[in-house]
């Protein structure tokens, strides 16, 4: 099949994949080069022959096809990925939002670069053990304490278990010869981990304020098409200034992930109903304001 008889994708379609299965491999890895990481993931997710391509194979061409996506795409994570990810891994940590350990998707996973994962709140707290936690129970002596990069949870340092506790076994078993040189050798490495992990930190907050700015101009233009929907006697549905004032939406605005259709379903459910609840306490409003106003006009004529 020639290239010409492959338009660009609309990678879900069956044509397409027909198309795109008779595509000569290097022809495929070409037009997968200028794919966005999620329309990757799609790709890789459409049949065998995909996966393989994307997902299954260690070549530098593979690997290259995901770094371009993440540079073109993403350009606020400049970083290489972390030692033991490669490119292909390394996205799909960046993108999705599931939990390392549960597997579940949650509002409060986010990334911990010192542990190398993405955890939910749930998982972290059975996992990790504040400093003090660790100093008070004498689990582990303060001076192993310095020698890992700690994770923070709302400001306050915290250790994770399996990481943490090799350190301590390592410690326990050194020789008191041993035991300075080792430990400078530690803060050496852990130095260089909490450097990488500060340049990490950055681009997280780049890559969230970017995040934000697209989810907002996502939601912003569904409720644009929402405010051009007209009741059956021809007047809007609804009026901005009052979704505005809907808690559903502010929260919405608060996240970073892509705003799905799935999401815009369900927060315009939530949208409908606060909605009319908004406009009830406005009439209430309104008519206890007309109550107040009839009765000071009765007052003011009686004075007369
Ligand atoms: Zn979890």
């Amino acid at each position: 099949m020639k290239l010409k008889q492959f338009s660009i994708p609309t990678i879900s379609t069956l044509s397409t994949r027909h198309s795109l299965i008779t595509l000569p491999p290097e022809i495929f890895l070409n037009i997968c080069k200028h794919l966005p990481p999620f329309d990757l993931f799609s790709l890789s997710r459409v049949c065998r022959l995909f996966y393989n391509d994307l997902c299954l194979g260690e070549s530098v061409t593979i690997q290259e096809i995901w770094r371009q996506s993440r540079l073109v795409f993403m350009p606020y994570r400049q970083m290489g990925p972390p030692e033991g990810m490669n490119e292909k891994e390394y996205v799909r940590f960046l993108v999705e939002d599931k939990c390392y350990f549960c597997g579940k998707r949650n509002k409060s996973s986010r990334i911990y670069w010192e542990r190398g994962v993405r955890s939910c709140f749930e998982c972290l707290k059975t996992r990790t053990k504040t400093q003090e936690e660790l100093i008070e129970s004498k689990i582990v002596p303060p001076a192993v304490l310095h020698l890992l990069p700690c994770s923070y949870t709302r400001s306050i340092p915290i250790f994770w278990l399996d990481q943490i506790m090799p350190k301590h076994e390592e410690f326990k078993r050194l020789n008191s010869q041993e035991c300075l040189a080792w430990m400078e050798k530690q803060r050496i490495i852990t130095e260089q981990i909490e450097k990488e992990m500060d340049l990490r930190f950055f681009e997280d907050m780049a890559a969230k304020k970017v995040q934000k700015t697209e989810r907002k101009r996502a939601i912003d233009a569904k409720l644009n098409e929402l405010c051009l929907e007209k009741n059956e006697n021809g007047t809007c549905r609804y009026l901005r200034k009052y979704l505005d004032q809907c808690h559903s939406l502010k929260n919405s605005y608060k996240y970073t992930r892509p705003f799905t259709e799935k999401a815009w379903k369900l927060l315009k459910r939530k949208l409908a109903k606060e909605y009319l609840q908004l406009i009830e306490l406005e009439k209430e409003n309104v008519s206890s304001q007309r109550s107040v106003e009839l009765a000071l006009e009765k007052v003011v004529y009686w004075i007369d």
